[in-house]
């Protein structure tokens, strides 16, 4: 169980979430590993999970337990796609593309299904 809980942070989200938000999903993943190696309530509903999350101001996004439920990742499903370069970053959850901007050339990017 823990072994598939690695925390794995790739380019392309450093490049699309830019650092801050890269670092506040460091620190969900660690309320999860903190929590969990300690046996504590370490999935999303447990009230310790939320109250750690609060106090270390990590992200509400998760990119290895989805829901607290399935340890299995979640398919790519959609993908951004820059309008000026092409370079393209997969995405497991919808997000608004006008939040953000190319990594590479700081572009539009446009939301594709994938
Ligand atoms: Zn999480
Ligand atoms: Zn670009």
């Amino acid at each position: 169980m823990l072994k598939s809980h690695r925390i794995e942070i790739n380019p392309h989200q450093l490049e699309a979430y830019g650092r801050d938000e890269v670092e506040k999903i460091i620190k969900h993943e660690l309320c999860h590993y903190h929590l969990h190696i300690r046996g504590r309530g370490y999935q999303h509903r447990d009230p310790e999970f939320k109250a750690l999350l609060q106090k270390v101001g990590g992200s509400r996004y998760c990119q290895s337990l989805p829901d607290g439920k399935g340890r299995k990742p979640l398919p790519y499903r959609y993908k951004l796609v820059c309008k000026s370069c092409g370079t393209e970053y997969l995405r497991k959850r919808k997000i608004d593309p006008k939040r953000y901007r190319c990594g590479r050339c700081a572009g539009k990017l446009g939301l594709q299904n994938i």
